[in-house]
């Protein structure tokens, strides 16, 4: 598709996810908008052999329908890697999902009533938006850190508190330990759940992790506690396994596996047995310093290259961690909605910060993916982006 092509098919759609996986089809259009990671990482080899291992040793498992919760000693492994002394995990606390998607999606059938209210971090992933869409949810957003923040106020009365404590998507921001105590207080004070979605928290590139809002709840028994935990595998092995999980009370996986067995019956017994594998091979665990460096180097291109083309015109913070720059525009006359056009006729392409907004009404903002692209493409996709943004303000 030409570029002109897809800005017509693009002002056609309402479906912004589709946007940004389609403007990597463009011949030359630098795809800074999605949240993709790069593919050069994947252990191809290592799956691929455990691919035909697993089906050759264990064709029932691997080939047969799983448990609706998944495969026993997947559920086993999630719990050991997520104990702690304080925080005892077992089976009963794991629930395997198609995805982290699918976590965000069944939390929606279980817990939102239609017109619900939901506090979330604001701005908020897109594809937590969209999951709880047909509810037609009525948002409370959270500006965490923001001054005069009350969470016991933001989460009184919600079906549930929604929080990407590391490296969020979109703005890339760490929610620091006194600021994730106070959000399990809150969720303790008021009996609301508290949804930790958390899948960049292995993608920390400056400093050690904080703990999970999870452990800080561990109280040394039976977890029974308000924070549902959501993990996944796509940015720590490859996201076309599709395998996630929760962490939560087991009368809240319970009521999870009930709506999973109306949505997908179970997740891939064959994508179960390769994940389960690759934890036991230390397969995951192997691999995360390669990416760690290889996305911390392509941040930090990132940002040298903003430094010196988008100073003075907009304003960010660097990540320390994930996968996005979050940035402002400090000309209001910059409608972001309107430069992710005029991006794409200059050959780049980045995500307006008004799909993020849980109300929508936000034009001031955008994210750029740093994983996705080399360091050349990187500061060449910067250089376009400065070209179209002066466009912009001087039409
Ligand atoms: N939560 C957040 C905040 C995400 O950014 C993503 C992926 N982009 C997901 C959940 C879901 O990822 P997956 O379904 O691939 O596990």
């Amino acid at each position: 598709m030409t570029v002109p092509a897809f800005a017509d098919w693009m002002s056609q759609t309402n479906d912004v996810t589709e946007v940004f996986l389609a403007a990597g089809q463009i011949p030359d259009l630098i795809n800074m908008a999605g949240g993709l990671p790069e593919p050069t990482l994947w252990p191809v080899a290592e799956i691929a052999d455990l691919a035909a291992r697993v089906v050759h040793d264990d064709p029932a498992q691997a080939l047969g329908y799983s448990p609706i919760a998944g495969l026993p000693a997947l559920r086993d492994a999630i719990a050991a890697r997520f104990s702690t002394p304080d925080l005892p995990l077992g089976r009963d606390n794991v629930l395997i999902t198609t995805g982290g998607m699918q976590a965000l999606d069944l939390l929606g059938k279980v817990l939102l009533e239609p017109c619900g209210q939901i506090a979330a971090q604001s701005p908020t992933y897109l594809g937590a938006l969209d999951a709880w869409r047909p509810r037609a949810p009525a948002y409370r957003p959270m500006v965490l850190g923001a001054n005069g923040f009350d969470p016991v106020a933001a989460l009184r009365g919600a079906a549930f508190a929604y929080t990407v404590p590391n490296f969020s998507n979109p703005t890339g921001r760490l929610v620091g330990t006194a600021e994730r105590a106070a959000l399990l207080e809150a969720a303790r004070q008021t009996g609301t759940w508290l949804v930790e979605d958390d899948p960049y928290g292995t993608l920390c590139y400056d400093d050690a992790p904080l703990p999970r809002i999870l452990s800080l709840a561990g109280t040394g028994g039976a977890y029974d506690g308000p924070v549902i935990y959501l993990g996944t595998l796509s940015k720590e092995l490859a996201p076309g396994l599709r395998i996630g999980w929760v962490i939560a009370a087991p009368r809240m996986i319970a009521a999870l596996t009930t709506a999973k067995q109306g949505s997908d019956m179970c997740t891939s017994g064959l994508c179960q047995m390769i994940a389960l594998r690759a934890f036991e091979h230390g397969l995951v665990d192997r691999i995360q310093p390669q990416v760690r460096d290889l996305y911390r180097s392509r941040r930090d291109a990132l940002c040298a290259a903003m430094d010196r083309h988008l100073s003075g015109v907009l304003d960010w913070q660097v990540p320390r961690g994930g996968m996005f720059v979050w940035a402002t525009a400090r000309d209001p006359r910059l409608d972001t909605d309107g430069l992710l056009r005029v991006a794409l006729e200059h050959g780049v392409c980045i995500a307006p910060g008004s799909v993020f907004d849980p109300l929508g009404v936000d034009r001031r903002s955008l994210r750029i993916n740093f994983t996705l692209n080399p360091p050349d493409r990187l500061v060449e996709g910067t250089r376009r982006l400065a070209g179209a943004i002066s466009a912009c303000l001087a039409a």
